[in-house]
């Protein structure tokens, strides 16, 4: 299913599969800003954002990461309208091949068809849209966000999910999202549109909090970890109990992940 909305001069395009034409399992954005297109969504909602995009303007796609429910559409906007791709050097990398999928990634976002991508510059333009690079490959490597400096408009990507993140996959680097996060702070954007197509006005403030409770959760596990409590004792210390999430992707995205990766460097 989609779900467009118009907030300001962003299209805000949210997809995902549905199994009963009501709710989607998990949403997917991507964001429309003139002719720039960030990011595509699944697999399962790739023909309905074809249906949705015919007759309006788009000349670029940006995806913000390789992940599944990023690049879903990309192959077959490529194929309906001839529209090119620009992603950092990693990421174009990891577009153009097929990666063995969890069947709970199979089930929720579908098997995206590869793609080609050309490596962004610093800064992707169009008519008077300008948008600025931030590179932020703590969610993965290759992740960036893209900044509109004249309005303050900031799409995120996955790099920031929720004021209180508990859980975590194998790939993120707890420690570079909290410097990515910092980023963000010294952009001090007026408007966020970040992942799951959540949107945040005046989002300083929730950042910030995010990134003193990232570095609150680091030090406690350390402290924790220091005193030589184990990964389960400090996950039952801090948090009582394993996400619920954890045994619903088989267990790649869990709070035990999390803690291991604040123990990961420094
Ligand atoms: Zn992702």
């Amino acid at each position: 299913m989609l779900m467009a909305t118009q907030v300001g001069d962003v299209t805000e395009i949210k997809m995902g599969r549905s199994l009963d034409g009501v709710t989607a399992l998990y949403w997917t954005a991507a964001y429309l800003i003139d002719g720039i297109l960030i990011d595509t969504g699944c697999d399962y909602s790739k023909n309905e954002l074809v249906d949705f995009l015919e007759g309006k303007r788009v000349s670029v796609i940006v995806n913000t990461h390789y992940h599944e429910d990023h690049v879903g559409g990309n192959a077959v906007l490529a194929k309906r309208f001839g529209l090119g791709a620009v992603a950092h050097t990693e990421t174009v990398g990891l577009m153009n091949r097929k990666h063995e999928l969890y069947p709970f990634e199979r089930e929720i976002w579908g098997d995206p068809d590869p793609c080609t991508a050309s490596p962004i510059g610093a800064s992707v333009k169009d008519g008077a849209v300008n948008l600025r690079v931030i590179e932020t490959p703590g969610h993965c490597r290759g992740h960036i966000s893209l900044f509109e400096e004249k309005r303050g408009i900031l799409f995120s990507g996955d790099t920031w999910v929720g004021e209180r993140p508990k859980t975590a996959r194998v790939e993120e680097n707890v420690h570079q999202l909290i410097s990515d996060l910092r980023k963000f702070e010294e952009l001090r954007p007026r408007i966020m549109f970040a992942s799951l197509g959540k949107v945040v006005h005046d989002p300083q403030e929730i950042i910030t909090k995010t990134r003193a409770y990232m570095e609150e959760t680091r030090d406690n596990i350390r402290h924790l970890h220091s005193e030589g409590q184990s990964v389960d004792q400090i996950l039952e210390a801090l948090f009582g109990r394993e996400s619920v999430l954890a045994a619903a992707t088989q267990y790649q995205l869990s709070t035990k992940i999390f803690i291991e990766s604040f123990l990961r460097g420094t």
